[in-house]
């Protein structure tokens, strides 16, 4: 796939009110988004709960920093992960990424730093903001292995949550509200 149309993928860890990593695809010009509350996993016998949340700009899959008190969403974000993916499918490209969006099973291959290979996003049955995302069986899989458990660092700056969180503390990160 040539580097201009290869879409971007992006996972923020965000300490929010509750501890989740935002999974977001670039799709149709935008970040559709999933927040896991466990994060993703490499093992494939592990489902996920992903959870559909509000669409991103395209420009937000690099922000990193501390989201302001009393805003959605307040607290440390960080790149944990990024890279491409292309859609695990024979009519490749962004057309048949929504149409595999809307009957709520995308198949991709992921190229990042830390998720790598085939994974599963399949929407529940009667639930229509609950996803599952599974690692696909093949020689990226891990199993018994927790990724993030395994790095806990920003694939951009190398920094921790709590190195975001010091960082504020001590008055050299700025806060900033999103959305
Ligand atoms: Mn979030």
């Amino acid at each position: 796939m040539p580097r201009s149309k290869r879409p971007i993928f992006t996972v923020q860890k965000h300490q929010a009110s509750h501890l989740h990593y935002d999974f977001r695809l670039e799709i149709g010009g935008l970040l559709k988004s999933w927040a896991i509350p466990k994060g993703p996993s490499l093992d494939p016998t592990v489902k996920r709960l992903a959870v559909e949340v509000e669409d991103h700009d395209l420009g937000y899959a690099e922000f990193e920093g501390v989201i302001e008190e009393g805003h959605y969403g307040a607290g440390p974000v960080l790149v944990w992960d990024t890279g491409w993916f292309e859609p695990l499918d024979a009519n490749q490209g962004s057309a048949s990424l929504s149409m595999m969006l809307h009957a709520g099973k995308l198949e991709v291959h992921l190229h990042g730093q830390r998720l790598r290979g085939g994974f599963t996003l399949v929407r529940m049955k009667d639930r229509p903001q609950q996803w599952l995302l599974i690692k696909q069986r093949d020689k990226d899989a891990r199993p018994g292995h927790e990724v993030v458990q395994e790095y806990d660092t920003s694939v951009s700056s190398n920094r921790t949550i709590e190195d975001l969180e010091a960082a504020v503390a001590a008055g050299t990160l700025d806060t900033y509200h999103c959305g």
